[in-house]
């Protein structure tokens, strides 16, 4: 007897464990470990990835399989073992990994069907499945699903003849095209083309069109032989023709050609960076690079040249770059130097695109993936390298379950497949540049821009001594003079409005003042009720402030300014001025993002308005001033990595003002200009930065120097989310060393989100040996509660969103 130990689709504690269950023994040597299967579970039938398969079970009286959904694995050894790396490292439970690494197009719902993959190798099947496919090519999978042609199937899907597809119902998107082909025996066509009558010239030019052809597209052939469809239709009717239809991928870029580009000859800098690389990759030596290079340094080059060793040694690699920064001119920098063997994975895709894309991996079609987050478990099982862009970008990590960061599963991986992973950043994240000054990362660095143009002028403009000589406008006098003047040259300019928080701070207009909480270095947030300051790590309040405690001002007030406002001030200072605006309102279209770029990039408006979004890929030759309206919005959001963010998005934005010709200058509104992260970005100065921000970070208990662990419990009342929240903190208090700090509990920075309560409580750690442990109980505990009644508890272990 053969056992399965399948993992199944229900996400609870409980069930968070393989079950056994009986092989049946007609698929004894069909079902393999990856795949996935039907079983019944109490009395439902649930779906689960067969994650073993054993000889014996200490189960007695084991339920039998009652369906295989998957021909083929749909998940490698490894990746199956990285799903248990996750469930450990990020508590989660192994079902919503395993879901996690598949397309959502995969996700049970979807009707499942065998295709022929080539109308050549219809002659070729096994006996017992030809007549499955007689004058069709597609075939629902629950016709062959319970035959005992199973065992048969999946062998000539191993030949490459034949493939499972999940069929994806979307409107409007073309997913299959008719073809025709010969429906006689080679030897018979000839003599069948020479029986047509004299007057068919058209007939008989088809035919012979297709003589040298085993099968070819309807539209092409009609084209080629100017015959028409009723042609067509008549040989057809003679059992000459064979028409029938192939699904074709859905493909975003195809109709796009990429010219082709060859590896550029690097500069010493660039082959200093890229030689230990190449090295890791021969050696098939695991080694993690940072590739610290100011934005137009030649870091993709580089990763280009690299990827192109990997390729050479028939090997595959991912490329992550943040779901923003994956603009066309991305994709095609990759398509253009490495044509069909990328593949491009990004959220802009539909359902079916997604797919499509996830196949071509899948069976080995592309040697490449470029996508955002979730490529990073691209089923490659050679896989020679993973390239991480922008990798200080907060959106590798991901904020529901499973919460991973990208660059731990890369580092995961590339470990399994002992090959290089390739960090790079003009601003690296704190914990990547600490470790490789550490040496647990290699360094390289790429010191000069490639341009001669250098990096643009920043002026820093002290918003304060704007209020003083009367100023009351969003924007300095420094700052709306130059936008005139832009307007009057016809050049064009950005202007950036950092994120508003969710929650409120409270800044003197005067001096600049943010009120921060004594113990965390975080900014206090404004609470209307009661009127009163909160922070939100470890729970410390105090009344608002009446006058500025620094400077005894009266103009102390909680702050932020959208998007909206702004558009509605330029408005009215600027009515000539043609404006794009773009945040989450205006771009939440499908497209909407690319066509507003493509707009602006084509001159039709004079100033683009947008929140980060618009940071990256900010490369119009026409841009020559770039202005930030409120550097300290984001500076006092209540995140302890508000500076470092600040410091990167700052420097990116300088950094890609005047990229062409036109000298290129960007001004800085702010009322803290003496701020660190301000007046270093405005220098284009990392390494002064990082000294600074890890001193304090050593100061006030923060990564790298601690470990975070985040808990939130939420709930409808308000006594419930407290009291849980308690307990958990009061154990965890009698549990943990001396050396661990338990911040809280406290109401999260979004006290109350859908009607639900929300508190959250924050552990601060060096080394604890039974953490996991730990919060593995605290869920084990509560699980009544979540399953039956509205009690929600997250962790996450690697916290990013504070709120
Ligand atoms: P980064 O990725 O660091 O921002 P890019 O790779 O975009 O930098 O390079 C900036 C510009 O310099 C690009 O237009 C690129 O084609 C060009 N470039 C890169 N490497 C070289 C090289 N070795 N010789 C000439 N031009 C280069
Ligand atoms: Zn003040
Ligand atoms: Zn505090």
């Amino acid at each position: 007897m053969k056992v399965a130990a399948v993992i199944v689709d229900v996400p609870a504690r409980q069930t968070d464990r393989p079950f056994d269950y009986q092989i049946p023994e007609k698929w004894e040597d069909v079902l393999q470990v990856g795949m996935r299967v039907a079983v019944p579970f109490g009395a439902r039938r649930l779906q689960g990835f067969v994650v073993a398969i054993k000889s014996h079970s200490d189960v007695k009286s084991l339920k039998p399989i009652e369906a295989i959904l998957d021909v083929a694995p749909v998940l490698n050894e490894e990746l199956l073992r990285l799903g248990e790396y996750l469930t450990e490292t990020t508590l989660c439970f192994a079902i919503s990994a395993y879901q996690a690494m598949l397309p959502a197009a995969m996700k049970a719902k979807y009707e499942k069907e065998i295709h022929l993959v080539s109308e050549q190798y219809r002659s070729q099947l096994d006996s017992s499945i030809q007549p499955f496919f007689s004058e069709r090519s597609v075939v629902p999978w629950k016709e062959i699903e319970h035959t005992s042609a199973l065992s048969r199937l999946q062998k000539d899907i191993q030949k490459g003849y034949l493939e499972v597809v999940y069929q994806v119902k979307e409107k409007g998107t073309a997913k299959t095209v008719k073809y025709i082909a010969f429906a006689l025996p080679q030897e018979q066509r000839g003599q069948a083309i020479d029986s047509l009558p004299a007057k068919a010239v058209k007939q008989k030019q088809l035919l012979t069109l297709l003589l040298a052809k085993e099968s070819m597209p309807l539209k092409e052939a009609l084209e080629q032989s100017g015959a028409s469809y009723a042609a067509v239709k008549t040989l057809v009717q003679k059992g000459m023709l064979h028409e029938y239809e192939m699904e074709t991928y859905r493909d975003p870029y195809g109709h796009r050609d990429f010219p082709k580009t060859r590896p550029l000859p690097l500069t010493e800098e660039q082959k200093r960076a890229l030689t230990p690389i190449v090295e890791s990759v021969r050696a098939e030596e695991h080694r993690v690079f940072l590739l610290y290079g100011v934005t137009g340094s030649g870091k993709t080059e580089v990763y280009m040249q690299a990827i192109e060793e990997v390729l050479k040694r028939g090997k595959q690699a991912i490329v992550l770059v943040p779901e923003i920064s994956l603009t066309p001119q991305m994709v095609e920098r990759f398509k253009g130097r490495f044509g069909s063997q990328v593949a491009v994975l990004h959220s802009g895709l539909s359902i079916g695109e997604k797919y499509d894309e996830w196949r071509k991996i899948h069976r080995k079609e592309v040697q490449l993936v470029v996508g955002a987050r979730s490529a990073i478990f691209a089923p490659f099982d050679n896989l020679g390298m993973v390239i991480i862009d922008e990798e200080h970008e907060a959106s590798y990590k991901q904020e529901e379950t499973p919460r991973y960061h990208a660059r731990d599963v890369a580092i995961y991986r590339a470990r399994f497949h002992q090959c290089p992973v390739v960090l790079g950043s003009a601003t690296p994240s704190l914990e990547s540049f600490a470790r490789a000054k550490k040496g647990v990362y290699e360094l390289l660095t790429l010191s000069k821009r490639m341009s001669d143009n250098g990096l643009p002028t920043v002026s820093v403009v002290d918003m304060r001594e704007e209020l003083r000589i009367g100023n009351r406008s969003m924007f300095s006098r420094t700052l709306f003079e130059k936008l005139q003047d832009r307007l009057h040259k016809g050049e064009q300019s950005v202007l950036f409005l950092n994120r508003r928080g969710y929650s409120t701070f409270v800044m003197c207009r005067d001096c600049g003042y943010v009120i921060r909480c004594p113990h965390c270095d975080i900014s206090l947030t404004y609470h209307r009720a009661g009127q009163r300051l909160k922070c939100h790590y470890c729970g410390y309040e105090e009344p608002i402030a009446q006058r500025c405690p620094s400077c005894g001002s009266e103009h102390i007030r909680f702050f932020g300014t959208g998007t909206q406002k702004v558009e509605e001030e330029l408005a009215k200072l600027l009515p000539e001025a043609r404006v794009i605006r773009m945040d989450v309102d205006t771009t939440s279209r499908k497209g909407a993002h690319e066509r507003m770029l493509a707009a602006f990039g084509e001159g039709k408006a004079d100033i683009l308005l947008g929140t980060q979004m618009i940071a990256k890929g900010l490369d119009f030759p026409k841009v020559t001033l770039v202005g930030v309206l409120t550097a300290d919005t984001m500076l006092h959001l209540p995140d302890f990595r508000a500076c470092e963010k600040t410091f990167q998005l700052l420097t990116q934005v300088s950094g890609r003002a005047g990229r062409h010709q036109l000298p290129g200058e960007v001004i800085i509104q702010t009322y803290t200009p003496e701020h660190y992260s301000i007046n270093l970005a405005a220098r284009h100065d990392y390494e002064t930065f990082y000294q600074k921000e890890m001193s304090l970070r050593k100061l006030y208990g923060y990564p790298p120097f601690y470990y975070l662990t985040l808990i939130t419990v939420s709930h409808s009342e308000l006594t419930k989310a407290v009291s849980i929240t308690e307990k958990i903190s009061s154990y965890l208090r009698a549990h943990l060393s001396k050396e661990a700090i338990i911040l809280g509990p406290v109401a999260s920075p979004i006290a109350r989100l859908h009607d639900r309560y929300r508190y959250q409580c924050m552990i601060k750690y060096k080394r604890e040996a039974n953490f996991t442990q730990m919060l593995k109980n605290v869920v084990d505990r509560y699980q009544q509660e979540m399953s039956q009644g509205d009690l929600l508890i997250t962790i996450d272990t690697n916290p990013y969103m504070m709120m």
